[in-house]
């Protein structure tokens, strides 16, 4: 690393988040300076083809001149408005419109944030409020999942289920719990079938909520499909056993549709594509296709009631953001869900989404290869050890981290969540672009092989 360049700069004075610091150190950044389409292009002008849309959101892919037009043009016109003590701008009002209208089931308000994060915390605290203002203050803890990924905040860093996100920082808070994750190939008993352990699954939530006592649990929470902790998709019938258990405890139910909204399981929402029925929906990410940072809770009829009848009893909703609904995240919000439509982006997923699924169970034959797993235009697959037995590498071998770097060297941008490697491209992905990036990813994973014998893993 040369001195003064700008990775050297970067290792100086910049902090990463969910980065090793000193294989940073060693290493440096990776740092990118333009993007078009699926590609992005290094400070060498190196191309990559960018897996993961960024952190699963870059929808639109990049250089998309309609986004950055409709942000210069509300940039002039009223470069910001808040949505505090009954005043918004004209353009939120619009956005807001436009979702309630795209929701998957009927809902009556949405909240602006601008982070997953952030709408997931605006969710907790919904969920409380909602509780006290039904006079219920008992009935406050959260159920999430082991491996769930709601956000880092301190309060939606304990809804997600992986140890990364508690060990070290004393989480989770109090009241929220985690259920077991519905990921069959890994927790799957010998004999099991897919329905058996679905059965299992929701067996072992009612368990959870009656050891609790219902008069405790005010929601559960749940991606569609997990996607940081894996992209585990939910085995058949999952969410079909689980939403009755809830109705039958007044548990709200809570869907997080940062990564699976706006098209990635080739429906509008991950809601629509496992029949699920929320009270509460966050969204983020290809909201904006991330060109800004926008997200959105929605709220059904009867949470939106019990918090209007609370107003009335004791005034202002407390909570809101400076940014809540800022015009021009907002603006941009619009014009990609405008782009959306006249594209139809639901008919481009459905059409190449086949395609990106063939390839990837194509490496289910590898010998690394435990399983490949996906829905949409979402995917992973997970190394092993021992493909016949399952077993993991230790982590401390590192080779999901291996493999995602010698695919970068192959000019492919994957990400590694503990061995399973992410597929999450842009979703104007074409047939051609998918075929190029398994081809690339074919080559990483055969280094990675070699390299797994070198050091004798495997
Ligand atoms: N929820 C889900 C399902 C996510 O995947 C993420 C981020 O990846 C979040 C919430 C948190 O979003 P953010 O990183 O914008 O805070």
């Amino acid at each position: 690393i040369k001195p003064n360049s700008l990775a050297a700069r970067d290792i100086a004075y910049h902090l990463h988040g969910y980065t090793n610091a000193v294989r940073h150190e060693q290493d440096g950044p990776l740092i990118l300076t333009e993007g078009k389409g699926i590609y992005v292009h290094d400070e060498n002008g190196r191309a990559y083809i960018e897996g993961m849309a960024g952190l699963w959101s870059v929808s639109l892919g990049f250089g998309e001149e309609r986004l950055v037009e409709a942000a210069v043009r509300q940039m002039k016109k009223l470069p910001y408005y808040h949505t505090f003590t009954h005043k918004t701008s004209s353009v939120t009002v619009e956005l807001a419109e436009k979702l309630i209208g795209l929701a998957p089931v009927p809902m009556s308000k949405v909240f602006f944030a601008n982070s997953g994060s952030e709408a997931n915390d605006t969710v907790i605290k919904i969920v409380w409020y909602y509780s006290n203002a039904l006079g219920r203050p008992k009935k406050k803890k959260i159920i999430s999942r082991q491996k769930a990924y709601h956000g880092v905040t301190v309060a939606t860093a304990s809804l997600t289920g992986l140890p990364n996100n508690h060990r070290d920082f004393d989480l989770p808070i109090a009241n929220i719990i985690h259920a077991d994750c519905p990921h069959y190939y890994r927790f799957g008993k010998e004999g099991e079938s897919e329905a058996q352990f679905a059965q299992r699954m929701a067996d072992s939530l009612e368990k959870l909520i009656l050891a609790e006592g219902p008069d405790t649990v005010a929601a559960f929470i749940a991606e569609p499909v997990m996607g940081a902790g894996g992209v585990i998709v939910p085995p058949a019938g999952y969410f079909d056993l689980i939403q009755p258990i809830l109705k039958k405890y007044d548990i709200l139910f809570i869907a997080d549709e940062v990564i699976c909204g706006f098209g990635r399981t080739g429906n509008m929402f991950g809601s629509e594509t496992f029949k699920l029925k929320p009270d509460i929906l966050s969204c983020a990410k290809a909201l904006s296709s991330s060109y800004l940072p926008i997200s959105g809770v929605m709220i059904n009829e009867k949470v939106y009631q019990a918090l209007r009848d609370n107003s009335a009893k004791i005034g202002t909703f407390g909570h809101g953001f400076t940014y809540s609904g800022h015009p021009v995240p907002a603006a941009v919000a619009l014009e990609t869900l405008k782009i959306y439509e006249e594209r139809n982006i639901l008919a481009q997923v459905r059409s190449v989404a086949p395609a990106f699924q063939r390839e990837l169970k194509r490496f289910a034959d590898h010998p690394l290869v435990g399983e490949t797993r996906g829905i949409g235009l979402v995917g992973a697959i997970e190394l092993v050890k021992d493909k016949r037995t399952k077993e993991p590498f230790a982590p401390q071998q590192g080779v999901g981290f291996q493999a995602a770097k010698l695919c970068q060297e192959q000019g492919l941008i994957t990400r590694a969540i503990m061995d399973s490697l992410a597929f999450c491209p842009p979703l104007i992905i074409t047939e051609a672009e998918i075929g190029e990036m398994f081809r690339r990813f074919a080559k990483g994973l055969d280094a990675t092989w070699a390299w797994v014998r070198e050091q004798g893993l495997a």
